[in-house]
């Protein structure tokens, strides 16, 4: 069994993951604010994740995976003012918020599938677990972590870092954070600048608003993830995910909140992907350089020279690992392009590889490297580079420079689809998925259709050649093997 490290950015080290209740592993990731499209910024963290994910499952984890949609309290400057996202967009396009809560949603989904990244086993809404929240608030009240201000309830920082460290995550020292604050209108509702809203009395404007004992309002953005994520994985759980973006103050917030009431640390593994710079200037709205998902498929942005398939942007964002800044330029987009075309052709020869007697090479010198990578803290820029390595080892059978046994062609083959479908998540864009299941079916087919030929099982091969002749499958074969081809191409 292989042991997976990963690097916990709570104790800035990498770490052996073992689970709490193994083989359960709990992971809540933080999604997306739906008032608007999802754009590349979004891609890193959900295909982050989605490898994660895939690479638990693939070692035999039971993984309950959680990722929420923030659909209130994000208020405009991710802090406790402004407008929150959703309504503001509501207002602007006349629409009830529930209705461009549904439409980004879906349209997120749309982009995820296309991006080929598996959907979460339960993806929790904030404004579905209002309950929830105002307990936790209420929870955090009685714990005396939180004191009520003109209908407002916000969290005391400073009280909490008597007892307990805040800005413990990110790194952030209290008096450093203190110095750095500066007043801000409508904070004379709090103690002290650090403090912040768990419970925040709407406006007479506001849309989206509860009934509570403190006043007619709406949580805090913080609330909602330490709310959902003890509802479904527990007080404490194995692996939080998210942008780097979101170490401070979200997820600090979310370490306090749940420490707050419990006592106990509530996340064991702390993940976070790294973000995306454009020709080396930070992407965001405020900047012009804000490329949605959706226009790299269709090549309509006047940053991009054409369109880009998903497994393009797939392969871009898994060539870097997890960890570094993405720099993302039409050079890069280029090279991910030519990388996954390689890729996919090395899939294709592999497909017509023909079995010898024996091996001439060691398929484990191939085999291992690639899981080692992903062991090590998901490189998966590493395990790519040891499939291209495995695929020149291919290329000298097939020139019959090296020889291959049946038995280590049928392991290599497993390996390879494992690594490059299952794990890293690609698809043959050519032939879709159900065409790539289609591929590998003929080709396990084919590899029993050999074993049987080899133990003079003649009634069998030549049912399986007849019958795959039928279904429009041309079976050739030659001297050391049968290649295959569909009658129709
Ligand atoms: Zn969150």
């Amino acid at each position: 069994m292989s042991k997976l490290f990963i690097y916990n950015t709570l104790t800035r080290r990498k770490e052996e993951f073992i689970p709490l209740n193994p083989p359960n592993v709990g992971l809540y990731v933080c999604g997306p604010t739906v008032y608007g499209d999802a754009h590349l910024g979004h891609a890193r963290p959900a295909l982050t994740f989605d490898l994660l994910f895939r690479y638990l499952s693939y070692l035999g984890y039971k993984v309950r995976y959680v990722r929420n949609i923030t659909d209130v309290g994000h208020l405009e400057n991710d802090d406790d003012q402004g407008e929150d996202k959703v309504a503001k967009k509501a207002r602007l396009e006349q629409q009830e918020p529930m209705e461009i809560v549904q439409y980004y949603s879906n349209r997120y989904h749309s982009m995820m599938s296309m991006l080929n990244a598996l959907p979460p086993g339960i993806e929790p809404m904030a404004s579905g677990h209002i309950i929830e929240q105002q307990q936790l608030v209420k929870k955090i009240l009685e714990a005396g972590y939180a004191y009520v201000s003109n209908g407002s309830v916000y969290f005391d920082v400073p009280r909490y870092n008597e007892k307990h460290s805040y800005g413990k995550l990110s790194g952030r020292k209290i008096e450093d954070l203190l110095a750095n604050t500066r007043e801000l209108e409508g904070q004379h509702e709090k103690r002290n600048p650090l403090d912040f809203a768990i419970w925040k009395k709407a406006e007479p404007k506001h849309i989206m608003r509860w009934p509570s004992e403190w006043s007619e309002g709406f949580p805090g953005w913080h609330v909602e993830c330490s709310a959902m994520s003890t509802k479904y994985l527990g007080e404490v759980f194995d692996i939080h995910g998210g942008g780097m973006d979101l170490l401070f103050p979200h997820h600090e917030c979310e370490i306090a909140q749940s420490v707050a009431v419990s006592g106990k640390q509530p996340v064991r593994y702390w993940m976070h992907n790294n973000l995306i710079t454009i020709n080396g200037q930070k992407m965001g709205k405020s900047f012009d350089n804000f490329i949605n998902l959706e226009d790299f498929f269709t090549g309509k942005n006047q940053l991009l020279d054409k369109a880009y398939s998903p497994m393009t942007i797939r392969f871009l964002m898994l060539q870097a690992h997890y960890r570094s800044t993405l720099d993302f330029s039409i050079e890069a987009l280029h090279s991910a392009e030519k990388g996954f075309k390689r890729l996919m052709e090395a899939s294709k020869t592999l497909k017509n590889i023909r079995p010898s007697e024996k091996s001439s090479v060691n398929i484990d010198e191939y085999i291992m490297p690639a899981f080692e990578a992903f062991d090590d803290d998901l490189n998966s820029p590493i395990a790519i580079a040891c499939l291209f390595e495995s695929v020149k080892m291919i290329n000298s059978v097939k020139d019959g420079n090296e020889s291959i046994s049946l038995q280590d062609l049928s392991k290599f083959r497993s390996f390879f689809n494992t690594v490059v479908y299952s794990i890293l998540g690609f698809k043959d864009e050519e032939t879709g998925d159900a065409g790539n299941l289609a591929s590998r079916l003929v080709d396990l087919i084919l590899d029993i259709r050999q074993e049987a030929k080899q133990k003079k099982d003649f009634r069998t091969s030549d049912r399986i050649r007849k019958q795959l002749n039928d279904l429009g499958i041309e079976v050739k074969d030659g001297k050391d093997g049968a290649e295959w081809d569909w009658h129709n191409l």
